[in-house]
């Protein structure tokens, strides 16, 4: 599966602000927004000034929601297309469908510390849903799925790591044992449960243009 394999920090300072991609090393003063807080690139220190146009800002809306959530562009366009088509307002279905994902839940449920080491968990099968392993990071759950990390995968050095540094308060939608590394989506997400560092109806301006 295509997946952006560049240097991360560079996301963040092309967007001006933390999006929270390398879980612990985002708290620290090792955080590249801290220590560069410029655009990347030869002009990013001393270019022109940012264009702040509406497509500009809308632009920059979509790649903020598309970077925190480790997709490419065709993902997240899919997601846009299929959120339109949902009953309800197509910018809260959009932040629905990309909460629900996988590899999301694990990490929004403590088991991971940056959405990236929670897509890899999914990825190396240490996941399962409903006790079958899945190891697709856009498995969609639904209400009442039971999201575990394998038994025999219960301590694993990123997991112990994660639950150790985790705030251990998962939202309101997850029920999270995390003695046993099980997390029950008890509902699905609302939109004020859904702390996202972009405004996702500039989103779906952008997409209708
Ligand atoms: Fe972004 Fe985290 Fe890198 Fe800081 S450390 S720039 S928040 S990915």
């Amino acid at each position: 599966m295509a997946r952006y394999t560049g240097p991360v920090c560079r996301l963040c300072r092309r967007e001006g602000r933390k999006l929270y991609l390398k879980g612990v090393r985002c708290m620290s003063p090792k955080c590249g927004v801290d220590k560069r807080p410029y655009a990347p690139g030869q002009f990013g220190q001393h270019g022109r000034r940012r264009r702040t146009s509406d497509f500009a800002l809308q632009l920059r809306q979509k790649q903020a929601l598309r970077v925190s959530y480790g997709l490419l562009e065709g993902q997240l366009s899919m997601y846009v297309v299929q959120a339109e088509r949902m009953p309800g307002v197509a910018g809260e279905n959009l932040l629905r469908l990309l909460e629900t994902r996988l590899d999301n839940v694990v990490y929004r449920a403590g088991m991971a510390t940056s959405r990236r080491e929670a897509r890899q968990l999914v990825r190396h099968r240490h996941v399962t849903v409903n006790d079958h392993p899945v190891n697709i990071p856009s498995f969609r759950v639904r209400a009442n799925d039971v999201v575990k990390v394998r038994e025999r995968d219960k301590n694993l050095v990123s997991v112990v790591h994660a639950i150790e540094v985790g705030a251990k308060i998962p939202p309101r939608w997850l029920t999270v044992d995390f003695e046993n590394r099980v997390a029950t989506v008890s509902d699905l997400p609302r939109r004020e449960d859904i702390d996202v560092q972009a405004d996702e109806q500039v989103v779906m301006e952008f997409y209708s243009r």
